[in-house]
């Protein structure tokens, strides 16, 4: 069997995996709720988070749907030569071509974006985005990936041109040194999208850096963005390194909740820092920098995988789509599985830690909040919790926070 043809069936289970997941989703719609959630949800709210889960699952399977076949339809015909063709033969020229239908691509999906936002995020109440900010926002994003495309890619020539083998080191060196800057350039980049107030002094925020003193943990302050610009969905998170960390809370959390609940979101975000939960994940990005880079190195030393696609020789532009939406796209959902799982483990732990505190009664009604305003799922399938799921369901979460409250009770 030819190249080509391997490439396409690729691609097909791809988008087969990605259509079973969705149609798993749609399913499980219809799954009975766990008895410790039933209050959650008044009949009406349940019937409005149907019809959400409904509409958005529709809209994700047509959406990969259009793209698969743009993909097909680019592979097939060879379109990404085509392009490399218009331009001059430098390398650099020719990888930015091949990039081009991919960023039209983009603008093709922009429609189903513009759907999302503006009709179903708006129809259940979410989307507070004005049309202006909308585009605003569709721009910002294009060219933030354009750029990021060409660097990576610029340098993805550069380096395999001055160390050939050599490079699949170097260039994961180089990638994890690109995730750090992003991870470090975030509060930057998020101004672009946001503003940030510091949280404004009296009684909670005493009590908030009064947990934060209690364990040690510096952090250089507490924000406040304006998620209720875009969202009425809630949350907090942590961002920054050592002594840049910063906690952000959503605005919309500070005016869905009572003081209590948002101390145990903020003793569960404490505990995320106490456990180094971010230092994992950096760690774990470093490793799927690691596997990509041993893909740029395979995928740039075959070069009988070029000519059946209508190039002459390596086309840097066209290796970095075969490396991510092929290759990586193949292991991601198997790295998924691993991620995930830490992942899940990191959120039972985050929230014994707000239970630790006293919070444990105030979580769970925090949590549930949390759910019932982002209109999340309640009884989704295990199997899809296994392989997506970054968080335990809502269910899952409050029976061991029960347990772990009950067990603090008999030690106490
Ligand atoms: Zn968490």
């Amino acid at each position: 069997m030819g190249i080509k043809a391997i490439v396409l069936i690729l691609l097909t289970v791809i988008y087969l995996y990605e259509t079973a997941l969705n149609v798993i989703k749609m399913r499980s719609v219809n799954n009975p709720i766990p008895e410790n959630v039933a209050d959650v949800y008044d009949p009406e709210t349940y019937r409005k988070w149907k019809q959400y889960h409904g509409e958005k699952t529709r809209l994700a399977l047509i959406t990969s749907t259009v793209s698969w076949i743009i993909s097909m339809l680019l592979m097939v015909f060879n379109g990404y030569a085509a392009f490399a063709g218009l331009f001059p033969k430098t390398l650099f020229m020719q990888m930015l071509a091949v990039m081009i239908p991919s960023a039209l691509t983009d603008l093709l999906l922009i429609p189903f974006s513009w759907y999302d936002t503006m009709h179903i995020e708006e129809k259940y109440g979410f989307n507070r985005s004005s049309g202006k900010t909308f585009w605003a926002d569709q721009l910002k994003a294009f060219l933030i990936s354009l750029i990021l495309m060409a660097a990576v890619g610029g340098l993805l020539i550069w380096i395999h041109q001055a160390l050939g083998d050599w490079m699949i080191v170097v260039f994961a060196g180089v990638l994890m040194l690109i995730v750090l800057l992003i991870v470090f350039l975030f509060p930057i980049f998020s101004k672009i999208f946001n503003k940030f107030t510091p949280l404004e002094d009296g009684e909670l925020k005493e009590r908030l850096t009064g947990l934060l003193e209690k364990h040690g943990y510096h952090v250089r302050g507490i924000q406040v963005m304006d998620a209720s610009r875009r969202t009425t969905k809630s949350n907090a998170y942590f961002t920054g390194f050592g002594k840049m960390k910063t906690i952000v809370l959503y605005d919309t959390l500070l005016n869905q909740m009572t003081p209590d609940e948002i101390c145990a979101v903020f003793a569960h975000e404490l505990g995320h820092g106490l456990h180094r939960d971010t230092l994992r994940n950096q760690c774990l990005t470093f490793l799927q920098m690691l596997i990509i880079g041993v893909l740029a190195w395979l995928t740039l030393r075959s070069a009988a995988i070029y000519p059946p696609f209508g190039f002459d020789g390596v086309n840097y532009g066209f290796a970095v789509i075969l490396i991510m939406s092929v290759e990586f796209a193949l292991i991601a959902p198997l790295f998924g599985l691993l991620v995930n799982w830490f992942s899940r483990k990191a959120e039972y732990r985050a929230d014994e830690q707000a239970v630790k505190e006293g919070y444990g009664e105030a979580l769970i009604e925090g949590l549930k909040k949390l759910s019932k305003e982002n209109l999340a799922d309640l009884s989704p399938n295990p199997l899809l919790v296994k392989l997506t799921y970054s968080h335990p369901t809502l269910s899952q979460r409050i029976t061991a926070i029960k347990k772990l409250s009950k067990e603090q009770k008999t030690t106490d």
